[in-house]
């Protein structure tokens, strides 16, 4: 199974609706990388890294510009590299929740240097790097956009108080990973003398992921990477058991011509194991979110969707936990804010959202019928489940 891949035809009379959620694509997957290690040790499926390596093993690109996570006295970012090494590609597997540092010095340097490149970025960075590239007049840059999903970024200092929420002495922390050991995985805590492993969503929703981002990020509605060549995202929208079995998956956007030759190469060459699924599937809740008017924001043409009750309560919610994320003196109320005000609040608005029939929950019920609807059963046999009706 791993290494091969199944064509099936998708509905493309959808495609324009959810060219509006996703922007262009042109086939969606779930995919994983079938080695164990590189699949158990990233953030999702290791598609990112299974694809660099092909990419570097086979000479299709010179060099891989990526950031590696980086966790000094409590602080935690990442640091731009420039890898050629295809052996060195796994040391940077995972997401780093924080924000990264020298990415102009590593492309100013890779630029005129090399003619064949391939960057792992954020959709704010895949923007800066389509203008740059576009304006380039000498030394034509041939230029693979692996692109991540994402929510937003929370500051160099959101880890701390990620760390103090589960008690941990910042004193004694070696190093932060926040992704890996399967799917959805756990945060690894390296301390002086043992690990702690904290289920990922648990430490990513203990406030860090929901307050602690600028308000650039709050504002940004590019969710899903739509001008890289390939998306990467977490397969949430699909059934989670088979993928939780299988060790992880990856749901990939592939976006462009240069894009699908490079995946399906891979899978070809059977770096990437992979299923093509519905693109419905690539819509998140938090896609819908991040394409919903701000209340608070004056230009709006970039949102495709009215405010809700739910995403104005989430609006309120991140403008006061912002504060209170602002000075550390205040993390013990954030903390009872966040398990208190939060989960009743957004309960509520949801339950007003339906019950009043809003734009935001027809799109949301529309959206969620379709992907129970859509899954491919062959899921369940890559993790050598039984088809379960029940279980989608
Ligand atoms: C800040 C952030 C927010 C995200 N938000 C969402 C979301 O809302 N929904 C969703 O489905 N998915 C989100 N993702 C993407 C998802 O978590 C996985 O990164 C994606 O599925 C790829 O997994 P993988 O196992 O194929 O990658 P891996 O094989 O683990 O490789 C990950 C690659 O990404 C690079 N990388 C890690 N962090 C960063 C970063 N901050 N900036 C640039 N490159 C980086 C690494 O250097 C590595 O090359 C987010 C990721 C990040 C970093
Ligand atoms: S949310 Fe938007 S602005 Fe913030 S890091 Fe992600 S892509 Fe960049």
């Amino acid at each position: 199974m791993y290494g091969s891949y199944e064509n099936r035809n998708v509905n493309k009379k959808r495609k324009p609706l959810l060219n509006h959620f996703i922007g262009s694509y042109v086939k969606t997957f779930l995919a994983y990388a079938p080695e164990t290690g590189i699949r158990l040790n990233s953030a999702s499926g290791g598609v990112a890294t299974a694809l660099l390596k092909y990419l570097l093993e086979n000479s299709i690109v010179e060099a891989a510009l990526m950031p590696r996570i980086v966790f000094k006295r409590g602080l935690t970012y990442g640091l731009w590299s420039i890898v050629k090494d295809p052996e060195d590609i796994p040391k940077y597997s995972g997401s780093i929740y924080a924000p990264t540092y020298g990415f102009s010095k590593v492309l100013s340097y890779a630029l005129p240097k090399y003619s064949h490149i391939a960057v792992v970025a954020l959709p704010c960075y895949v923007k800066a790097i389509r203008r740059l590239l576009e304006h380039r007049e000498k030394n034509k840059v041939d230029a693979l956009i692996i692109g991540l999903y994402c929510l937003n970024t929370p500051s160099t200092w959101a880890t701390k108080y990620a760390l103090k929420y589960f008690k941990i002495d910042i004193k004694d922390v070696v190093s932060v990973k926040f992704r890996g050991r399967g799917w959805p995985g756990y945060t690894t805590v390296m301390l002086r003398n043992r690990i702690i492993y904290i289920p990922s969503s648990t430490f990513y929703g203990s406030g860090l992921g929901q307050y602690f981002h600028s308000l650039g990020c709050y504002l940004c509605s590019d969710h899903t990477n739509s001008l890289a060549d390939v998306s990467l995202a977490d397969p949430w929208t699909l059934p989670h058991e088979p993928i939780k079995r299988l060790g992880g998956a990856t749901l990939v956007v592939v976006r462009t011509r240069r894009g699908l030759e490079v995946f399906e190469g891979a899978v070809k060459a059977g770096y990437i194991g992979a299923i093509e699924v519905d693109p419905v599937y690539a819509v998140q809740d938090t896609t819908l979110l991040k394409l919903s008017r701000r209340v608070l924001r004056r230009r709006s043409n970039e949102y495709a969707l009215p405010p809700s009750f739910t995403t104005i309560v989430y609006e309120m919610l991140y403008r006061a936990g912002r504060f209170l994320a602002s000075r550390e003196g205040l993390w013990p109320l954030l903390r009872l804010y966040h398990r208190v005000v939060r989960p009743p609040a957004l309960k509520a608005a949801s339950a007003l959202d339906y019950k009043l029939q809003t734009t935001w929950a027809k799109v949301n019920t529309n959206i969620k019928l379709l992907q129970r609807a859509r899954v491919p059963r062959k899921i369940y046999s890559l993790a050598g489940l039984e088809v379960n009706e029940g279980s989608q």
